[in-house]
């Protein structure tokens, strides 16, 4: 299969040409000729498998060969994502997908000044990427409207409404006209999400292109069981033993991230963090840096871990596991993309046991031990068995230092402790066409 046989412009194949896709992903060969026919999509893909271009390059053909000019303050198309990173992201990536085509594509997010999105909406967007509750702010104010709206897409859907956006994403969709193509890309499938599509999907074409709840194959994952206060220590051991690569470190707190950014610094290393508490130009600065090589290490929470697009990141390293399992699929999946191999090492101790267990049972699969000279831990970490008789696991406990909780602001940890069950709701019944 090549992008010539797909059917799209000869601009949009030469792009994806000098971009050095030789050949169109799996999920791409299918949902791209579909939404050129104009039919609805429900797709089950997580970042990685080229998703974005499976919808990005067929939005951009169709904007390029149907529809009327965009008349002022109103959008021919929109993305809902959950994050402003991936809205960056996306921006940055259609950019670069509709180079040479007069279209108008802009971002809107929250957490900067809604003017300068404003004074761009003044003369129309052929594309407007946008988190719900910004776009519910330009609408209230009449900076958009969506009249001329031919086509939504709904990216990430599940991490929308796991970060609450329930309600804006009503609300955006109960503002759009019902004459129209929507596509939904959701990693995973939650009861919330399959009703969603049975509400606003007209008749949808059904891909599912990555196995649910299973990590990446490419990635090599293991464990080493360690105590808690000597994680640093061991973090540090580890980055001498690996020599430079670029590596992403995650961690489960704000303050834990903010502490070990500092440990790296005084060490002597370039790094820097993405987290909640930096306000939004400080964290695409440090992610800019991150991918220009400037810095090596890059530290985040999970607000990181969904949408960031690195290439060939080789290493990916979890100083806590997260408390919702399904976060772990979504860290590691930053490494072993696009077809390369990557390693993700899960630094455990025995407090995390639950974590622990909540995730093999997700992945399926119980992650090899591996300890390092030096740094057996004190307190063993119990063993675990995948796809043991599920005991109910503990409510994780809310971190105790809660002095990183910004006033008024949203604690990501908070958030997450109540995750969407896909595995349970989907198994045996398969929600997809072969
Ligand atoms: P995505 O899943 O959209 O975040 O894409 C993941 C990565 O795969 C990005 O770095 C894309 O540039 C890259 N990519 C997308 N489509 C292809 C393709 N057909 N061949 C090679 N790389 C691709």
């Amino acid at each position: 299969m090549t992008f010539a046989r797909l059917g799209l412009l000869d601009i949009l194949t030469t792009t994806a040409h000098e971009l050095g896709y030789s050949q169109p992903t799996p999920i791409q060969q299918q949902a791209i000729p579909a939404v050129l026919a104009g039919r609805d999509l429900l797709a089950a893909a997580q970042t990685g498998t080229g998703k974005t271009a499976a919808f990005a390059l067929p939005l951009l053909h169709t904007l390029s060969t149907e529809g009327a000019r965009v008349s002022a303050n109103h959008v021919r198309s929109l993305i809902l994502v959950p994050t402003r990173e991936l809205a960056d992201q996306l921006l940055t990536s259609l950019q670069r997908y509709a180079q040479g085509l007069p279209l108008r594509i802009h971002a809107a997010y929250g957490g900067v000044s809604i003017n300068p999105q404003m004074m761009k909406l003044r003369k129309g967007l052929d594309i407007l990427i946008a988190t719900p509750g910004r776009l519910l702010d330009l609408y209230q104010q009449n900076a958009v409207r969506f009249d001329q709206l031919q086509l939504l897409v709904l990216d990430e859907a599940d991490r929308m409404l796991d970060l609450g956006f329930a309600q804006e994403l009503q609300a955006v969709l109960g503002a759009l006209p019902k004459q129209r193509q929507t596509l939904l890309f959701s990693a995973t499938f939650s009861d919330a999400i399959r009703q969603l599509a049975s509400t606003r999907l007209h008749n949808p074409i059904s891909i599912d292109v990555s196995p649910r709840n299973s990590t990446a194959r490419n990635v090599k994952q293991w464990l080493i069981p360690v105590d808690k206060k000597r994680k640093p220590e061991l973090l540090l051991t580890l980055l001498e033993q690996r020599g430079n690569k670029p590596l992403l470190v995650f961690g489960r707190t704000r303050k834990g991230v903010q502490q070990l950014e500092q440990q790296l610094i005084a060490a002597g290393l370039r790094a820097d963090s993405i987290h909640g508490d930096k306000p939004q130009p400080s964290r695409l600065r440090a992610l800019a840096r991150f991918k220009s090589g400037e810095v090596r290490i890059l530290v985040a929470t999970d607000v990181a871990a969904r949408g960031l697009d690195i290439p060939d990141l080789p290493l990916v390293i979890n100083l806590d596991l997260p408390n919702v399992a399904e976060d772990y699929i979504h860290r590691i999946g930053r490494t072993g993309r696009a077809g390369n191999q990557g390693e993700a090492i899960s630094l455990v101790s025995a407090d995390e046991v639950e974590y622990l267990a909540a995730i093999e049972r997700l992945i399926k699969q119980t992650l090899p031990r591996e300890e390092e000279p030096g740094f057996s831990p004190e307190h063993r970490v119990p063993t675990t068995q995948a796809g043991q008789p599920q005991k109910k696991p503990k409510k994780p406990k809310k971190p105790k230092d809660k002095t990183s909780v910004g006033k008024g602001k949203i604690h990501l940890g908070e958030l997450f402790e109540a995750p969407p069950k896909p595995a349970r709701a989907i198994r045996g019944k398969p929600l997809f066409k072969k």
